[in-house]
């Protein structure tokens, strides 16, 4: 065991009562890892509350089956107040957790911090595990539960539960082992299958438990709505008013982002959504482009090199929603343009 997990295998033993909590808009791997942490704790008889920053989408609610979980800020602050320990998953800083980020702050006790984005802001955590080297918050978090003195290396002693949401957020995370698969990360698969994971049934509720009106809402997107531009890049901007007629639930445009990288010449894909005051963007690229490092210069954000997040607001970037489209398209030429001009240079 080493010395960061022999401290926090101190902290839980004497642990009573431990919150979760994970970035805004949780995805499957923010999710899996939440309750994973939730399953492996409550099977050592703590009293885990899993905190979300927010909604998170309908069709990854079963990962929280069992859990006790809350998106209301002040049940979330109710349960921080009680805590003896604060468990951060899957974000690099505490601002990730946007409406709970001043109760995180104020928690007096120790703050643990599980993840693998870049540049952890260490200062905000007591202890931080943070490795880019995984696949997901999941990964990480099962090679720390391995390590526990409860486990001492059998992956068999993982709850079943709680192996079953790590293996859901790693497979969301690498997009079902299409990116981000590391050598750590076919030894988790293949331990957690091992120990009897059912990644059959994990795979049907995943990919094949969606809505005939989300896959024609795809088709129709891709078809009438996605713009690719000569630098190479592929661009879907939707306001408020067009997501409406395509009646979708929450988070139902998750993964779309993901498929214009299936054309050759794209090398850069940005799907920007409006949200209120703002639009919430998702940013992918192929290796050579940093999907990061445009989310940071134009869209106030972050994430990892190919896989990143940011948002526009309304208005300090542009005056209103329609403005968004050539917004974004400016932002995305300008961005592969000096691109190519600094690989020129080398
Ligand atoms: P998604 O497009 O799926 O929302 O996000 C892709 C990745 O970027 C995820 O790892 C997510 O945590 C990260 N990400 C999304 N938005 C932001 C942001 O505003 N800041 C940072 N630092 N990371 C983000
Ligand atoms: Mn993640």
């Amino acid at each position: 065991m080493s010395e960061k997990t022999g401290i926090l295998a101190g902290w839980l033993a004497s642990a009573q009562t431990v919150c979760t909590v994970c970035h805004t808009h949780p995805d499957g791997d923010a999710l899996g890892s939440s309750a994973a942490a939730f399953h492996y704790l409550a099977a050592l008889g703590k009293k885990v509350t899993v905190l979300l920053p927010d909604a998170h989408p309908v069709s990854l609610d079963f990962i929280l089956d069992g859990t006790v979980h809350t998106s209301d800020p002040a049940e979330a602050a109710a349960a921080l107040a009680c805590s003896d320990l604060l468990i951060c998953l899957d974000f690099n800083s505490l601002n990730r957790t946007e409406q709970l980020e001043s109760a995180c702050r104020s928690f007096t006790g120790p703050k643990v911090l599980i993840d693998h984005h870049e540049a952890p802001q260490e200062a905000d955590f007591d202890l931080c595990f943070s490795r880019t080297g995984v696949s997901s918050a999941c990964e990480l978090l099962y090679e720390i539960l391995l390590q526990l003195p409860w486990t001492d290396g059998d992956p068999a002693r993982i709850p079943a539960a709680a192996a079953a949401a790590l293996m859901t957020g790693m497979t969301t995370d690498t997009n079902n082992f299409a990116n981000s698969v590391f050598p750590g990360t076919l030894r988790m698969a293949s331990a957690l299958l091992e120990a009897g994971t059912d990644r059959d049934a994990i795979l049907a509720r995943l990919y094949s438990s969606g809505r005939e009106q989300r896959l024609r809402a795809q088709g129709d997107i891709l078809l009438n709505r996605m713009v690719i531009i000569p630098e190479g890049a592929a661009l879907i901007v939707l306001t408020s008013e067009e997501l409406d007629r395509y009646a979708l639930l929450e988070g139902e445009t998750e993964g779309f982002v993901n498929i214009p990288l299936e054309v050759e010449q794209v090398r850069l894909s940005i799907f920007a959504r409006q949200e209120g005051d703002r639009f919430r963007v998702s940013l992918r690229s192929k290796r050579g482009t940093s999907a990061r490092a445009l989310a940071m210069s134009a869209f106030h954000g972050g994430g990892h090199e190919q896989a990143a997040g940011g948002r526009i607001y309304m208005p300090q970037d542009i005056p209103g929603p329609e403005a968004a489209s050539a917004y974004v398209t400016r932002a995305a030429a300008r961005f592969l343009q000096e691109n190519d001009a600094a690989s020129d240079k080398k």
